[in-house]
């Protein structure tokens, strides 16, 4: 495993990269209403990356066709934007969301209501918030990654929520996806945290069970049991005065 810290000249880039993905989650914020579809939110996405002179991150990468990744209700992570795909009142959408700025990329992502939704599902919005921010609250020197990681645990169990397995969080910089790999639960990881580590913290959380499924488009990971998922993302540097959020406004 190698693991690249980042100099305060790249953590300003990742800064910049992060602030137009935030941007971009602004705006799909707005627009995230009954009756649009996904390649509409996808469409806006991509001007505004393209009018801030970044690039689309998953554009391409691994031959993934958009922007976005638009994940609805049962769908965990990697759903393909589509004319076909309108957003109705109760639904919950995931809007993963990266940008390459000077050769850094900004990862979040980030699930909204569309109109009213059960309660179920706020909470399963609120606790998956939850354990974001309770997991990179360990994004601080001489910290463990494995505090992140079980934080995480701790709020999914707190809720009795399902915790995606096979996807976790990942550094971040030049490449989207470098090390270090982010479990959302304990694994005994003896990494100890220091400063300049770029690592995007992302728990994916069930209303039902762990297991996921892969579709035959190759991308779309969906529950088993099809009950709604929810996915929230930042992308942060670990500070000696604890996390630093990169993927947000300036
Ligand atoms: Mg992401
Ligand atoms: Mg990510």
């Amino acid at each position: 495993m190698s693991i690249h810290r980042k100099s305060k000249f790249e953590i300003n880039l990742m800064k910049q990269a992060g602030n137009i993905v935030a941007m971009v989650h602004a705006a799909m914020k707005e627009a995230v209403k009954e009756g649009v579809t996904t390649k509409e939110l996808d469409d806006l996405a991509y001007k505004i990356i393209k009018a801030n002179k970044a690039e689309p991150t998953f554009l391409g990468y691994n031959g993934f066709p958009a922007t976005i990744c638009a994940s609805l209700n049962e769908k965990v992570v990697h759903g393909f934007p589509s004319h076909e795909t309108v957003l109705k009142n109760g639904d919950i959408i995931s809007i993963d969301i990266g940008a390459t700025y000077k050769g850094f990329v900004g990862d979040s992502a980030w699930t909204y209501p569309v109109g009213e939704i059960s309660e179920e599902k706020q909470m399963l919005l609120k606790a998956t918030e939850e354990a974001l921010f309770a997991g990179l609250e360990h994004m601080r020197t001489n910290d463990k990654l494995e505090n992140v990681s079980g934080a995480i645990e701790d709020v999914a169990k707190k809720y009795n929520l399902g915790i995606v397995r096979q996807y976790g969080g990942h550094g971040v910089g030049r490449e989207m996806h470098e090390d270090p790999f982010v479990f959302n639960y304990r694994t005994n990881n003896p990494l100890v945290l220091q400063k300049g580590m770029t690592i995007a913290i992302e728990p994916m959380l069930n209303l039902g069970c762990d297991d996921v499924i892969l579709l035959d488009d190759n991308w779309s990971v969906v529950t088993k049991d099809k009950k709604a998922s929810a996915h929230f993302e930042h992308t942060v540097n670990v500070t000696d005065d604890g996390p630093e959020i990169l993927t947000k406004l300036l």
